[in-house]
């Protein structure tokens, strides 16, 4: 089914948005109608069911979309509203056909909204924009390959290209991806985790030695405690609503500590539960903790203290002295410190009431077993890495690492993203893993660290950069400083994009530019050998296969380990020795090196062929051995930074709507917040409003204030009166990324402070009618 009229498509006008009242619920039977309409709409019958019934089950594929694990009981329906969106978007049978790229020019294009750009279709063949050019044509593979191929090739230095990873990419091409990167001869391998949880990988790499989650999937069911900090779960991984389910339902407890009441975190209804469907559902948070943006390091550190005092005042009743002595390091230091802690400072900070916090430390102190859940609310503060590891100090103080029902859970954004990191897309893999790749293939790969995200973007900037190669993703609306990440994006020679549907990112290009198409998670993936199955880490350490279900959109597209393998073989020739073709043709190949070159992974096509897959080893978690530099589990001492917001001004963190995974837009409401028909809006504390003399359903200007010489204005968002902390503001993901500059960076890890923006409202200076837009 072709699909080239945007006249089909409707864009929907900012200036009919409708606010309504936030819900106080989540999923439930609406939930079920919003995700399986646009599914029988888009997909029909035949289609939805092949898919959703193999959705996330042991014989079928795993969910693109985020990257939360599977239960071992699978029900029939194992999938949320936005995991069925996710395959919705990838399944549609529509298709950007070969004359669309005559009738649309790159510059049309880029006016366009990512709505618009994503509801065209599967895009199906390989296309090329020469030099000078407004246009993309049709090519062929090989003349798309050699193209790419001779760039690469005659740039000075390898260290000239960079080579981007969505969490998309499954562990089989993320293996051969880096593989081809280091035979290139660079470490240029930027990803999406540089702007997630690289703060996360950053602060448990420090402290306990692993910068993946200390728990199995089974442990929130057996926690008596379970503190979700700086995550909405109910949009961005709906699925943990039913595990916080069942952990309520074993007598746990839920503490969330978030600057919004978002609906999930406060009550589930779920549709196959008949007190779901039919009852109230489940109140989730027993005690929700209203944090101001920023604040969470602070509420750390008082609650340490809190624990620590306990302990003093009755000796060997709170703390797991056992647990210390024998696993960790560095308390004394600690406590030294938090003797110095300043009450007043961590109730500004906070904004909270000194019983809400003591109320969180008895909690705390009672129970047996807890897990600390957190995202991209703690990941993307300016401190994020230090308050992570406040997360980490608390936790080691009652021995809550490395037994049931307790330990450090970071919920990854995107299905592979761990995985990718654990096959080694990384700009920093450390040297054990460099000399598995030297001694199985025999070539030495570069040691030099490389480029993450935001030093790539600088260097295209500056222009050191020349080629960019995209494995999926949207970088240029997924990072900071949109337009700063435009202008770079701009100025290369060369940009590549390999992917499913178009994106912004395909809109915004170097002077040449490639659009690779490849097959989605969702399709069979037939090679020389026979049908082909990929494996995927969650967010737990589980790996498993997924196998596709559906024939592929186009019968000219090839699976992302094709590609990668025949731009290797096409670019490195027989510089290394390296059976492209073989991978290509049998994944087992590609997992048999797999299993010579990743600690963990031996036996990998026997393991990942057991039913459901198989759990890599954890050391914090299977056995309290900590890989750190001194072997033992690192109490650390962090100093508390005070968010500052000047009067007058607001704190801003962006976030996504219910309508959206990443930088992918299903539609324009935000039910959950009461939104409908539009995005350009920004969340606002009604005394704030009232503070600044502004009112609900204004439109206002909205400049970030940061102390570079750019002025960040984001034109005419509509003001909405919002039970958020005072001083705290929010608006979407990524229209609000213009408002954070480049080098806001978080301490230590380099991710964008997303969650920190300084902004100052002004009523708009041009009308509603005039549409909404960005200066910078
Ligand atoms: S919770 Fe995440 S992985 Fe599971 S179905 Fe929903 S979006 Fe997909």
């Amino acid at each position: 089914m072709a699909h080239n009229d945007p006249r089909e498509v409707n864009e929907p006008d900012e200036s009919e948005i409708e606010v309504g009242k936030p819900k106080s619920w989540a999923a439930g039977v609406p939930g079920v109608m919003h995700a399986m309409v646009p599914a029988l709409t888009d997909m029909g019958v035949n289609r939805t069911r092949k898919t959703m019934l193999k959705l996330n089950h042991k014989d079928g594929f795993d969910c693109m979309s985020c990257a939360w694990p599977d239960p071992d009981h699978r029900k029939v329906f194992e999938f949320c509203e936005n995991g069925a969106k996710a395959v919705t978007w990838e399944a549609t049978p529509i298709t950007v056909e070969s004359d669309f790229w005559a009738e649309h020019s790159v510059s049309e294009l880029r006016q366009r909204s990512e709505y618009w750009l994503g509801q065209q279709g599967r895009l199906t063949e390989p296309v090329y924009k020469p030099a000078g050019e407004d246009h993309y044509r049709p090519v062929s593979w090989d003349e798309a390959f050699s193209v790419l191929a001779k760039k690469l090739n005659g740039l000075e230095s390898p260290d000239e290209a960079a080579f981007y990873t969505s969490g998309r990419t499954s562990n089989e091409a993320a293996f051969a991806y880096q593989l081809f990167v280091r035979a290139f001869g660079t470490n240029n391998l930027p990803d999406c985790s540089n702007m997630c949880h690289e703060s996360t990988g950053w602060a448990m790499g420090q402290t306990v030695g692993i910068g993946k989650s200390t728990i199995a999937y089974d442990d929130f069911g057996k926690s008596d405690l379970i503190i979700i900090m700086g995550q909405n779960p109910g949009t961005n991984h709906p699925r943990m609503l039913t595990a916080l389910e069942e952990a309520k339902d074993n007598g746990g407890s839920i503490v969330a500590v978030n600057p919004l009441p978002e609906a999930g975190l406060l009550r589930y209804k779920d549709p196959q539960k008949v007190k779901g469907v039919i009852g109230r559902g489940t109140d989730i948070a027993d005690q929700f903790i209203q944090i101001r943006l920023g604040g969470d390091m602070a509420l750390l550190q008082a609650v340490i203290k809190r624990v620590l005092d306990a302990e003093e005042a009755n000796p060997g009743t709170v703390l797991d002295q056992q647990f210390i002595d024998q696993y960790c390091e560095g308390l004394d230091e600690l406590k030294a410190h938090l003797d110095r802690i300043d009450e007043d400072a961590v109730l500004e900070s906070t904004g909270l009431r000194v019983e809400e916090i003591d109320e969180l430390a008895d909690r705390y102190m009672k129970a047996e077993s807890v897990i600390i859940t957190w995202a991209m609310g703690l990941t993307q503060q300016k401190k994020g890495v230090a308050a992570i590891k406040e997360i980490i100090n608390l936790l080691l103080l009652r021995g809550n690492i490395g037994k049931p029902g307790a330990g450090a859970s970071p919920i990854r954004g995107h299905s592979n993203v761990q995985g990718d990191r654990t096959m080694g897309i990384w700009e920093q893999m450390p040297p054990a893993f460099l000399d598995a790749i030297e001694k199985e293939f025999s070539f030495s790969p570069p040691r030099e660290h490389g480029t993450d995200s935001v030093q790539t973007i600088q260097k295209m900037r500056d222009g050191q950069m020349k080629v960019f190669v995209a494995m999926g993703g949207n970088l240029v609306a997924a990072i900071s400083d949109t337009h700063a990440a435009e202008a770079a994006m701009e100025n290369l020679e060369m940009s590549v994009q390999i992917s499913t549907k178009l994106n912004r990112s395909h809109t915004v290009v170097g002077d040449e530019a490639l659009i690779l198409p490849t097959m989605g998670r969702t399709e069979i993936d037939r090679q020389a050998s026979g049908i082909q199955f990929v494996s995927v880490e969650d967010t737990v350490c589980a790996v498993h296969p997924s196998w596709g279900q559906v024939e592929p959109v186009a019968p000219n597209l090839l699976s992302e380990v094709a590609i990668v393998s025949r731009l290797a073989a096409a670019t490195l020739g027989e510089k290394v020795d390296v059976d492209w073709v073989g991978f290509e043709a049998n994944y087992d190949l590609v997992r048999e090196h797999i299993s010579h070159v990743v600690e963990g992974c031996e036996d990998y096509n026997q393991r990942i062929r057991q039913e459901g897959g198989f759990v890599l080893a954890n050391g914090p978690r299977d056995s309290r051995t900590f890989p750190t530099a001194t072997g033992k589990a690192m109490f650390t001492v962090n100093d508390l930074e005070h968010v500052e917001c000047p009067p007058g001004r607001l704190i801003l963190q962006t976030l996504r709507s219910h309508d959206q995974f990443n930088t992918t837009i299903y539609g324009h409401d935000d039910r959950y917040r009461g939104i409908k028909k539009g995005r350009e809006v920004i969340f606002v504390n009604p005394e704030d409003l009232t503070e600044m003399g502004l009112a609900d359903g204004q439109y206002v200007d909205i400049h970030g204030e940061y102390t570079d010489d750019t002025e960040r204005i984001l034109h005419n968002f509509r003001v909405v009166a919002y039970p958020s902390p005072r001083g705290c503001a929010a608006a979407y993901y990524p229209e609000a990324n213009v408002l954070v500059p480049l080098g806001a960076v978080a301490d230590g890890s380099n991710t964008p402070v997303s969650k920190h923006v300084v902004i100052r409202l002004e009523p708009a200076r041009v009308s509603q009618d005039a549409g909404t837009s960005a200066t910078v």
